[in-house]
């Protein structure tokens, strides 16, 4: 079935609610389309279990709940939201872009605003032989719920800022963690590092995971081998989490017919986060310019800026923004 809608936000993190919000709270009859099963993006599905420090107005909030106040805060309005719809196709032009969705879903939408992040995302996975048979067992890229790690023996390896977060927040849940990482120097924050050296966490530089076995005792036997020395170790731990980073591809978004100009794999845009097609606008971690900042934060001031100025395009006759607290009387008043 067609269906006609003034703005349509492809990507559902946290940008892509925010955006949804906002458009709905700008009066457009929006639609919001989520590759994944859930919403939330790379917070939901790689985070969920991490504190944020930097999201204005909350001190510190975990991941998970971050997601669930912008699902709360999205269904203010009704906004047509379909998750397992990653858009594989948009052609047409501003004021009637037609889309298609990987269940062959067909929408139509007068403007479109891309907020995918930087793509299908998966993590980097541990290229040890054999590791892919205790995945989501014993081997885990990101920590779904702390309370699986209670009273257990891990080893984290990686040595960035998210290998840290991930190791101090087992810390207090877990029998005992280990923090693995190939260089003498981690490359987290300063602030991390010290969080971390003053901790329980046990350090072991500069080794890497050689291979990997399950024990008897169903613990799995971890060889690690010193980085340009011969020292070889064996640990045995209930679990493993790798967290060597992660992989983005955006090649969905250059199949696409109708598709805006890309530098390095993000989308170019203006201030206006206008891209090079009319009609098509882009935020978040999918775009590029001058001073953009890969947060949460940066996406989240985005979004509006996009919203308004594609409804200014759609509907000129329309006021210019107002303040929530109009928008929101407003719209309430008309739905009275
Ligand atoms: C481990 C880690 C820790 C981080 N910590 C912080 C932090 O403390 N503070 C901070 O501000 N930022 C942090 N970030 C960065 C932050 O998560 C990103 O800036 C933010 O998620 C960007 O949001 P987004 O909505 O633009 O993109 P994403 O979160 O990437 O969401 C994009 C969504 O689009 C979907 N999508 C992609 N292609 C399609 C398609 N073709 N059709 C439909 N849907 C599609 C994806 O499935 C995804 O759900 C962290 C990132 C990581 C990896």
């Amino acid at each position: 079935m067609e269906t006609e809608y003034d703005l349509t936000i492809i990507g559902g993190g946290p940008v892509g609610m925010f955006a949804a919000f906002y458009a709905g709270m700008r009066n457009a009859k929006v639609q919001l389309l989520e590759s994944l099963p859930e919403l939330g993006g790379q917070v939901q599905a790689l985070y969920p279990e991490k504190m944020i420090h930097d999201i204005a107005g909350y001190p510190a909030i975990k991941g998970r709940e971050l997601v669930k106040q912008l699902a709360t805060q999205m269904q203010t309005f009704p906004i047509d939201v379909h998750t397992k719809s990653a858009v594989t196709n948009v052609t047409g032009e501003m004021g009637d872009f037609t889309i298609t969705t990987v269940d062959g879903r067909v929408s139509h939408s007068k403007a479109i605003i891309v907020a995918t992040g930087t793509g299908a995302f998966e993590p980097r996975k541990l290229a040890v032989p054999g590791a892919e048979q205790f995945e989501d067992q014993q081997l885990f890229y990101h920590i779904p719920s702390l309370a699986d790690f209670k009273d257990r023996t891990v080893l984290v390896a990686g040595g960035g800022d998210s290998a840290i977060d991930m190791a101090l927040m087992l810390e207090p849940v877990a029998k005992q963690v280990t923090i693995m990482h190939r260089r003498n120097q981690f490359r987290a924050m300063e602030h991390s590092v010290d969080l971390l050296k003053a901790s329980s966490v046990t350090v072991k530089t500069p080794f890497l995971i050689k291979t990997i076995e399950r024990l008897d005792n169903g613990q799995l036997d971890l060889m690690m081998k010193e980085v340009r020395g011969d020292a070889e170790e064996h640990v045995a731990v209930d679990d493993l989490v790798v967290n060597y980073g992660f992989i983005a591809d955006n090649k969905a978004l250059q199949a696409w017919q109708v598709t805006p100009s890309m530098a390095h794999h993000l989308i170019t845009v203006n201030s206006e986060m206008n891209t090079d097609v009319p009609g098509i606008a882009a935020i978040g971690d999918a775009v590029t310019f001058t001073g953009k900042l890969g947060l949460i934060a940066s996406g989240f001031g985005e979004a509006p800026n996009a919203v308004n100025q594609l409804m200014m395009q759609l509907y000129p006759e329309r006021r210019s923004p107002l303040h929530s607290t109009t928008l929101f009387e407003k719209r309430t008043h008309q739905q009275a």
